[in-house]
């Protein structure tokens, strides 16, 4: 088990998917880079599958991106097209048999795949795919993916997903690929994000976050659209839509924390969506006084600098991260627990002495990581700390491959704003309100479930009385 110290309360993407098509460039190498620049989006475990053309290879392990891949490693493999994965888990345990990409063979050869999101009809098609003789290998909702897609390989790959996608319901950024074709598929609502960049004269990426694209030196094409198919292969890229009637739901909460500040999805910034949220945060909030606006280290940077533009209260960096403390930091004694808070975050005592901080951070989940933070800066003087959270209070659990899981967890579904104040021990306790939210986004339509309840993908029944 990890020391809880250093465990963020932060909400957790389950995975980034990343694909390359280049008969020219180091595929292996790209995708390495590519998966690099999403780690953020999973830290578990990583994986890259190449395709050389008639042969597809594999190599994945429990560990970040630079633990599991090494020069040596990467020089095995070589071809025309790879797919990457790192993965967080949301559903199915945290083991080798559950990273990604998921290899198998079927009617038409060989089939890598990988997956960002949770499917919420995955345990319907389980059972009835177990019922008709197929067989699971690991636990995770991807492999009901792999199954139905076997089910339907009489068909070519790209009618074979769009069967899928009648069947399956729920969020996923999925990647395809077969010995000689690339297929990017984006959920009918696009909850979870997919764009399209172009790479030199004969080459394609498709990835999670745009960041990947520009760390690999691609140009930006678009985003995959909800209920779009991609097929990538010698003749270029074309696009299959399948009709779904939806206005598109992405999940706000990629523009709130999950998503890299330097990525654009769908059309916007990320950097400027989140630092709206600061600056509308602080007009909603115009009375609380202080001398100090401070960031939590790195969830609250860019919300904090909207929040003292929309103030005209100073910036000011209260609190030092210590960016190298490691995952597998030693579990401490109950003496030490104050130390191993400091060695992550260590508060700048001679800008926070004396003064009053609005602490700014971009949810509040758990509130356990809050509450030490802001023990933290009054035991280094901080007279008094107000703190602004740059989203709404998050009520309901996710479906759609965020790990906020069930009601029970969620500090802001339990209890009283008032009643969180003094649990963290906070001076004042403000959120960004809804319409907020909305404003910063400039659209409606966005997934807000967690905040709001309501889902733009059916529930089922297993799951449907947990949130109710
Ligand atoms: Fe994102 Fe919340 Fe919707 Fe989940 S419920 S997809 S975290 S907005």
């Amino acid at each position: 088990m990890q020391n809880e110290l250093i465990v963020s309360d932060k909400p957790k993407d389950e995975c980034g998917v990343f694909a390359i098509y280049s008969p020219t460039a180091d595929v292996s190498a790209l995708t390495y880079y590519g998966l690099y620049s999403l780690q953020h989006r999973g830290q578990e475990s990583a994986g890259i599958a190449v395709s050389n053309g008639e042969r597809i290879q594999l190599f994945k392990n429990m560990g970040l991106v630079s633990e599991v891949f090494s020069e040596e490693i990467l020089s095995r493999y070589s071809g025309k097209m790879a797919i990457g994965h790192v993965r967080y888990s949301t559903t199915g345990e945290s083991s080798v048999l559950n990273a990604q990409p998921l290899l198998f063979h079927y009617l038409q050869g060989q089939l890598a795949l990988v997956h960002n999101g949770n499917l919420t009809n995955a345990n319907h098609w389980r059972s009835n795919l177990q019922t008709t003789g197929s067989v699971f290998q690991t636990t995770s909702d991807t492999e009901v993916f792999v199954n139905l897609i076997a089910r339907y390989s009489q068909n070519p790959i790209e009618e074979a997903l769009m069967k899928c996608m009648i069947d399956l319901k729920g969020a996923y950024a999925l990647i395809v690929m077969t010995e000689n074709k690339l297929v990017g598929v984006r959920d009918p609502f696009g909850i979870r994000p997919l764009c399209l960049g172009r790479l030199g004269q004969d080459g394609y990426i498709l990835a999670s976050e745009s960041c990947a694209l520009d760390v690999v030196g691609a140009k930006f094409i678009r985003d995959v659209e909800p209920g779009e198919i991609i097929v990538i292969d010698e003749n270029g890229y074309k696009s299959i839509k399948v009709p779904s009637g939806s206005k598109g739901a992405l999940c706000s909460f990629e523009y709130i924390y999950i998503a890299r500040p330097d990525s654009i999805i769908d059309g916007k910034s990320v950097n400027l969506v989140r630092k709206r949220m600061g600056s509308i945060l602080a007009k909603e909030n115009n009375n609380i006084k202080a001398d100090l606006v401070c960031p939590v280290p790195d969830s609250g940077i860019v919300a904090a600098f909207g929040y003292a533009q929309g103030s005209g209260i100073p910036l000011a960096e209260g609190l030092m991260k210590n960016r190298y403390v490691g995952r597998t930091f030693i579990q401490p004694s109950q003496e030490l627990r104050e130390l191993s808070v400091r060695l992550k975050l260590n508060p700048i005592r001679p800008v926070i002495e004396g003064k009053d901080i609005i602490l700014v951070d971009d949810s509040l989940v758990r509130g356990t990581t809050s509450k030490k933070l802001i023990s933290l800066l009054k035991n280094a003087g901080a007279k008094k700390v107000h703190l602004v959270i740059s989203s709404p209070p998050v009520l309901h659990p996710c479906y759609y491959g965020i790990d906020i899981v069930t009601r029970e967890e969620l500090i802001a579904a339990q209890n009283e704003v008032e009643a969180i104040r003094k649990h963290i021990g906070a001076d004042s306790l403000k959120y960004l309100s809804l319409p907020g939210l909305l404003e910063a986004l400039e659209e409606d339509k966005f997934c807000q479930a967690c905040f709001n309840g309501r889902y733009p993908v059916e529930i089922p029944d297993w799951i449907g009385g947990i949130h109710s």
